[in-house]
């Protein structure tokens, strides 16, 4: 076990504060970045998104595009929505053509109040690269990133989600949290949002079905603009669900705008967010429900 890991667990009786200072936004505010989040001391340094509760939290990876992440944010304000992006830190190097109009939508994303993890630099699969290679992905992504956002993210995901033991302990050496996900629509591989929300669905209902599991972290691309329309979809299919959900008195889908409900060991999260946190969840969901029952 390495040292950091180790410290981790004995030492955190007091709950790990990853707070990081994030850049000031155009009208002079400091931005909260996704990182202010009170780790458990027993947190996992790997999450794949399973849970036992209807708990919902969507990750965009491959951006910041300017064709496409613009429509994206502008989906997620409309519908109230916080979510994490994964950026492929080459998309904002500073040698890249059109890496300074990236890297204003990169501190756009941020300003909205959503959360920015990395995603490496050059978006290459890691597992088969040399430990050098492994350490390079991961640190030139990290200053990359520092430079455009202000702040060093506490989250990657490895391209494709491939890991290794060695890709694991680099990561976990330099107190990142590895993001796997649990929900995959396959935005990547299909044309057309429909079908995202099929594949949605059919992954949702399998994760139920086989494994108890009955929320988790999507993965998504902010690189497509079905992705976009993939992505209201989704949401107004977990909103749909919940005025049935509301009807029989049942635990409500709640689409949470941090990672941080799932920065349990497996079976550990807690069942309540806090009863704030629950009664806002309820009041959103009657009001949309209420908004469809008026619809004409
Ligand atoms: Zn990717």
């Amino acid at each position: 076990m390495r040292a950091s890991h180790t410290s981790l667990l004995v030492l955190g009786i007091v709950s790990t504060l990853v707070a990081v200072v994030g850049p000031v936004s155009a009208d002079g505010e400091a931005v909260v970045s996704n990182a202010s989040l009170a780790r458990p001391s027993n947190a996992p340094r790997v999450i794949m998104g399973s849970t036992h509760h209807r708990r919902i939290h969507f990750t965009f990876d491959d951006g910041p595009e300017p064709r496409t992440t613009p429509a994206m944010l502008q989906a997620l304000d409309e519908l109230h929505v916080k979510a994490t992006f994964f950026l492929s830190a080459w998309r904002l190097d500073a040698n890249r053509r059109g890496a300074d109009e990236r890297a204003v939508i990169a501190q756009e994303i941020l300003r909205r109040g959503h959360a920015i993890g990395s995603h490496s630099f050059q978006h290459e699969p890691m597992p088969p690269m040399s430990e050098a290679g492994v350490v390079d992905q991961i640190e030139r992504s990290g200053s990359i990133l520092t430079r455009v956002v202000g702040f060093r993210p506490v989250f990657f995901r490895p391209p494709h989600g491939l890991r290794s033991t060695r890709v694991d302990s680099e990561l976990a050496r330099r107190d990142y949290t590895t993001v796997i996900w649990n929900l995959n629509p396959t935005d990547y591989s299909v044309r057309d949002a429909e079908t995202v929300l099929h594949h949605f669905n059919n992954m949702l209902r399998y994760r139920v079905e086989h494994e108890n599991v009955l929320g988790g972290i999507v993965l998504m691309h902010d690189t497509h603009m079905w992705s976009v329309e993939g992505f209201r979809l989704i949401y107004n299919e977990l909103m749909t669900r919940n005025c049935e959900l509301l009807q029989r008195n049942e635990e409500l889908f709640d689409i949470v705008d941090t990672l941080e409900p799932f920065l349990y060991p497996e079976g550990q999260e807690p069942a309540s967010l806090g009863t704030e946190h629950d009664a806002a969840v309820r009041a959103r969901a009657e009001a949309f429900c209420h908004a469809r029952a008026s619809e004409p």
